[in-house]
């Protein structure tokens, strides 16, 4: 090999989880270098809802769970970021919605009214009516109670611009990537032919990190893909809407974003149980026709004869579990100088930086200066989800 790289932490993969934690130890002086084969953002996270969930939603049955009280301090954590004042300054990402809302098209179950009302939700959920409901909501027609939470939205293609503007001239686009295995140990990664050794290797590929622990030998930790069938529709009529719609189990019915185009149209993108196992199952006609007869069922009075429509796949990657259920917090294993992890949602990229940084300093691996790099192509960044619709 007649060049070779060296940096502290080498990173591998370009969602949310590895940008944050690239802007996050760059800030902390550590050299870094990332490795995306795509586009920024052109996995799971620019794909996204770009919900800031504080837990609320997995509380449906009426109970604050592992899951709620861990992921209960990311929107503070965001909104200190976004107003320049956290670990990053994320001032200019852009805010689609200070709130989102719980929606329940008709009554709540008593034991749901009385949990919301308790002293564990206070300042977390307030129900809303009148002309504080979305403007999607604001309808003689509509009926049903609405609950204001402290989550944020965000535009996840603003965000991952203001990520990969943090990282200097450490993001490398890279097409083939090889463990580079010197003494039996990961040292680094084979870059399109250039051996980069670093003091860590952090896997933050989404669903592309159980092929590269293979590649690497790794058996552990497992991954498992949970797919799902996301809708989205533009039309004229369409006002902003950022809500989960309860049916009556514990997940929402369906969930909605609004995501501005260029041209000032709303897209809406409806996730939720619309988009999970039955929703999996259909074709693109059926999920669409599908939800038509939701929205015509929960908002009758919508216009959407010109509506443009179109779905999309993609599969959710998590570490495997039991049961298919979701992870309480940020996940992260270590394997000798190897960390791989998945955020479980964008609202954990936070807490998916603070585990990496807690085992380098347990580890004592301290920043240090590497030499200016040479020149490496960039990746792009990725096209909105909501392009396909013009
Ligand atoms: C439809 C949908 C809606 C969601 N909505 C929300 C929400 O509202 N709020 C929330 O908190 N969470 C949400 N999530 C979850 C959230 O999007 C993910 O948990 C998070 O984005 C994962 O980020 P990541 O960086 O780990 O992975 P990804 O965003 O998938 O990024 C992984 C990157 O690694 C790259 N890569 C893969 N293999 C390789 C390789 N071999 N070499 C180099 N690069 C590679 C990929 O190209 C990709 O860019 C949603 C997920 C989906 C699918």
């Amino acid at each position: 090999m007649s060049v070779s790289l060296c940096t502290d932490v080498l990173i591998v993969g370009g969602g949310v989880a590895g940008l944050w934690l690239n802007a996050r130890l760059r800030r902390l002086g550590y050299s870094t270098l990332l490795l995306e084969r795509g586009t920024l953002g052109g996995g799971q996270s620019g794909k996204s809802q770009g919900i800031i969930h504080g837990g609320t939603k997995y509380a449906l049955h009426g109970a604050l769970t592992g899951s709620s009280e861990a992921i209960a301090d990311m929107p503070r954590r965001w909104r200190e970021a976004l107003a320049g004042q956290g670990e990053l300054d994320l001032q200019g990402v852009r805010v689609l919605s200070d709130a989102h809302y719980l929606w329940s098209p008709g009554g709540l179950a008593g034991n749901l009214t009385s949990f919301f009302a308790s002293k564990a939700m206070r300042g977390r959920v307030d129900q809303v009516s009148g002309s504080e409901l979305p403007p999607a909501l604001q309808h003689p027609r509509f009926k049903g109670r609405v609950y204001r939470l402290s989550e944020l939205v965000l535009d996840v293609p603003s965000l991952i611009h203001r990520l990969a503007s943090l990282a200097g001239d450490s993001l490398v686009r890279a097409e083939d990537i090889a463990p580079l295995i010197e003494d039996g140990e990961l040292t680094g990664l084979l870059v399109d032919g250039l051996a980069v050794r670093a003091t860590r290797v952090v896997m933050t590929a989404g669903a592309g990190n159980a092929s590269l622990l293979q590649a690497a030998g790794f058996a552990q930790p497992a991954m498992q893909t949970r797919p799902l069938h996301m809708v989205m529709l533009r039309a004229p009529a369409l006002k902003p809407l950022y809500a989960h719609c309860l049916g009556g189990g514990t997940k929402p019915r369906v969930t909605i974003t609004s995501h501005p185009t260029p041209s000032g149209e709303l897209v809406w993108y409806l996730g939720g149980e619309l988009a999970e196992a039955a929703g999996v199952a259909r074709d693109a006609p059926a999920q669409i026709a599908q939800a038509q007869q939701e929205l015509a069922d929960l908002l009758p009075w919508l216009d959407l004869t010109d509506a443009r429509w179109a779905t999309l796949r993609i599969d959710r990657a998590e570490p495997a579990q039991s049961g298919l259920v979701r992870p309480d917090n940020a996940f992260l294993a270590e394997q000798g100088h190897l960390l791989v992890g998945w955020p479980t949602k964008l609202a954990l990229a936070p807490d998916f930086s603070d585990r990496v940084i807690a085992s380098l300093e347990r580890d004592g691996v301290r920043p240090t200066t590497q030499p200016a790099l040479p020149s490496l192509p960039r990746p792009q960044e990725a096209a909105p989800f909501w392009e396909v619709l013009g």
